[in-house]
């Protein structure tokens, strides 16, 4: 499908979720896999967070438009390799998927090597435990939390979880938003395109929306 057959227009689209998620909340464009044009199209609307699952594809797209684009943040919310983190750190201003500490230690020496300003980091917590999902696990946490809090030199900022999908989210979305305030994290990062709204009202403070804003993604 071409996307000028979007039966409504990426603008309307935003307006509609911004209402629904009220002002406390940050929209993330998760841009994965859309057109060009529909990415321009939302920039024309005044959306400047983006959000990117792989370093490559986010740099093809970001290397031409980035100059000019006050307020532009880009962050990461897909896996990440740890051969890939010294791109991740020049590129990203937030990466939301820290889950092992070996990563971690990746993050450390890629800032360091770079001298990049380090991006600030959000914590995946597998909030189901499913054996294929990245994140670190609900048990795991603690630890991972104080490893990053002792060698990483940006901010952790914050928690985001994918719920599994063949369950309700809400029960995922009120544990990820109480651990993140047990451990004094004001960023919560959950809610897709089918449960933004929901997750708005749990206590997320980003939600990441690809098909709702941006309409259905090329496969
Ligand atoms: C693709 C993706 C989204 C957005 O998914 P939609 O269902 O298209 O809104 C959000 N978060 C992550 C991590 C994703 O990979």
């Amino acid at each position: 499908m071409s996307s000028d057959t979007q039966p409504v227009s990426i603008r309307e689209a935003r307006n509609r979720i911004l209402a629904e998620i009220g002002d406390g909340v940050t929209l993330v464009a998760a841009s994965k896999r859309q057109p060009d044009d529909r990415i321009d199209a939302a920039l024309e609307a005044g959306q400047r967070v983006f959000g990117e699952n792989r370093v490559q594809e986010a740099q093809q797209r970001w290397a031409g438009r980035q100059d000019n684009l006050e307020g532009l943040e880009l962050r990461l919310i897909g896996p990440l390799q740890t051969n890939k983190a010294e791109d991740a750190v020049r590129l990203f201003g937030v990466i939301e998927t820290l889950d092992r500490e070996k990563l971690l230690r990746a993050l450390v020496k890629a800032v360091e090597k770079t001298g990049v300003a380090p991006p600030d980091l959000l914590i995946q917590v597998n909030t189901g435990d499913e054996p294929q999902k990245g994140g670190v696990s609900v048990a795991g946490l603690t630890e991972l939390l104080t490893a990053t809090r002792d060698t990483y030199p940006g901010r952790l900022i914050g928690l985001m979880c994918i719920p599994p999908a063949e369950e309700p989210a809400a029960p995922h979305f009120a544990l990820l938003k109480s651990l993140a305030d047990a451990h004094d994290l004001a960023e919560v990062s959950m809610g897709m395109s089918g449960d933004y709204a929901l997750a708005a009202r749990l206590g997320a403070t980003h939600v990441r929306v690809g098909t709702a804003l941006f309409g259905a993604r090329a496969s």
